[in-house]
């Protein structure tokens, strides 16, 4: 989360999920190259269509290399605290 007494202001940017400009506070992420802001309940929902994704891409096959091995990853870290 950013505040203006930071010395960074979401004032002026668009929100990366819904596009109406941001005020502060805002969540703001910094990525490669670009740096996004969300308004915080619109940074919710980005979070709940991110993760359903993340399930869909978890329960289709076959997978991306990449999402085979997170699957293997979630797989040992169930097994290791005696969950399926
Ligand atoms: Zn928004």
């Amino acid at each position: 989360m950013i505040t203006q007494s930071e010395g960074i202001t979401a004032k002026g940017e668009l929100c990366f999920f819904c596009g109406q400009p941001t005020e502060d506070p805002a969540i703001q992420w910094t990525g490669n190259p670009h740096t996004i802001f969300l308004h915080p309940t619109c940074a919710v929902d980005f979070l709940l269509r991110l993760a359903r994704d993340v399930h869909e891409m978890q329960c289709k096959g076959p997978l991306p290399e990449f999402a085979s091995a997170y699957q293997q990853y979630a797989a040992g870290w169930y097994a290791g605290r005696g969950r399926p």
